[in-house]
């Protein structure tokens, strides 16, 4: 038998398995959910009010949300409670919010509505479909450069904003990159917030979805891009993105964002035009709940690493099991965030997917990471961890190694 007819083989057994795996959501697991159940009774009809004063009940607490949301928020960021803004349960919808309104209006040091100049806006690749989708929805050409170990590809950004005004900005996720896991290191993040940008009002859109999400003791603390964009001089150059979403609840989370005090102003006037204030409500509870957890945050964030880093385990010790040695793939292994990324050494990408799903493992679509669905190299697969259980990744990655195996060893026979 052919290493081509073996291969075969093994995969045919794993389809008469009719196995239902699915390593594509990057979701929390329901033991991640459990960890804040207290959430949900922590307020009661005596809860009326906030310890400052605020009728939870009723209108008027303001657009940027409750004092003691903003400062325990502002901490998770590192910033001034000023430079806060509380929204609903969303980040991607503040994202949302602050774009259309940068299109309609132009954002805090614009000369212009952002759509009169036919936008452009640089994206990391690989990098989170929701962010290309989002963007292309509103309009905005894309500009890919790669997600490098220490960032954005620097020499590219430099290069692409000097000479060219269109370019409004850049979005990406600075910590635990979706879904490399590779964050941007302090030299990179220096060059980006003091650019030489030909566009005024060039912004970094920086996504720091994944901030706290450490998946081990030895990290690097998070880069603190407003404290590093002030002091380059260009204080209303960055708005940093987070939520709650991975911390709490998915669905039921806080987001929140954070800029300079003048930026916040401007974005908070254009917000209170569409909304008399967001939901005070789930701020206190989410207030209450993470004041009280056993070392606060950081203490629930090393709850959900002990729930995460064994699955990430599994995916290392089948990878390395199936893979280690033969240069059919390469993978990441991130100190933090959600997911893993693979590469396949051949264009098969695409074909590991089809393989993988027919044998009952659904994988996020090849190309999903790169803008418009289409990886230029057909090689990059996201691998997401958090919400199966360790039995159902170990199956799921052995079926996917295989994959690997025979769309690699399809492509091979194919060009000889
Ligand atoms: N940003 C990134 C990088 C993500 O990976 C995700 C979810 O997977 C989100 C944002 C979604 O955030 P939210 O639930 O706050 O809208």
């Amino acid at each position: 038998m052919t290493d081509l007819q073996t291969l075969q083989q093994t995969y045919q057994q794993y389809q008469q398995m009719n196995l239902n795996l699915n390593m594509q959501r990057g979701q929390p697991s329901d033991a991640d959910f459990d960890l804040s159940n207290d959430l949900l009774g922590i307020l009661n009809n005596t809860n009326t009010h906030t310890t400052s004063g605020t009728d939870l009940r009723n209108y008027p607490g303001g657009i940027r949300g409750l004092p003691e949301a903003r400062e325990l928020f502002a901490s998770i960021l590192n910033i001034h409670p000023d430079e806060i803004l509380i929204g609903n349960n969303s980040s991607l919808a503040l994202m949302a919010d602050v774009l259309m309104w940068a299109l309609l209006k132009g954002l805090v040091l614009s000369a212009s509505p952002w759509v009169r100049e036919r936008p452009k806006m640089i994206v990391t690749v690989p990098g989170y479909d929701r962010h290309f989708s989002l963007l292309e929805g509103l309009g905005f050409e894309l500009v890919p450069v790669a997600m490098t170990a220490q960032g954005p590809d620097m020499d590219a950004v430099e290069t692409l904003v000097a000479s060219d005004a269109s370019i409004k900005g850049i979005f990406f996720v600075p910590t635990y990159s979706n879904p490399t896991g590779d964050s941007i290191s302090g030299e990179f993040a220096r060059r980006l917030v003091a650019v030489n940008a030909a566009a005024v009002d060039f912004t970094i859109f920086a996504d720091d979805a994944y901030r706290v999400h450490h998946l081990t003791d030895d990290y690097r603390p998070a880069v603190n891009l407003l404290n590093l964009s002030k002091e380059a001089g260009h204080p209303e150059r960055v708005i940093v993105f987070a939520s709650t979403s991975k911390i709490t609840f998915a669905g039921a989370g806080i987001g929140f964002m954070g800029g300079s005090e003048k930026s916040m102003a401007y974005l908070s006037k254009l917000f209170s035009l569409t909304s008399i204030g967001p939901n005070k409500v789930e701020q206190y509870r989410h207030v209450k709940f993470l004041q009280a957890y056993p070392g606060g945050v950081d203490g629930l964030m090393r709850e959900h690493a002990a729930l995460i880093v064994p699955k990430f385990n599994a995916v290392y010790e089948v990878l390395s099991q199936e893979l280690q040695g033969t240069n059919l793939a390469r993978w990441t292994q991130p100190k933090g965030g959600y997911f893993i990324s693979l590469d396949t050494h051949y264009p098969v990408a695409s074909r590991v997917v089809e393989l993988a799903n027919n044998a009952g493992v659904s994988l996020t679509p090849a190309g999903a990471t790169y803008p418009g669905g289409v990886d230029p190299n057909n090689s990059n697969i996201r691998l997401a961890p958090t919400r199966p259980d360790e039995a159902d990744i170990r199956q799921a990655m052995k079926v996917i190694a295989t994959c690997i195996k025979l769309a690699s060893a399809e492509h091979v026979n194919a060009r000889t």
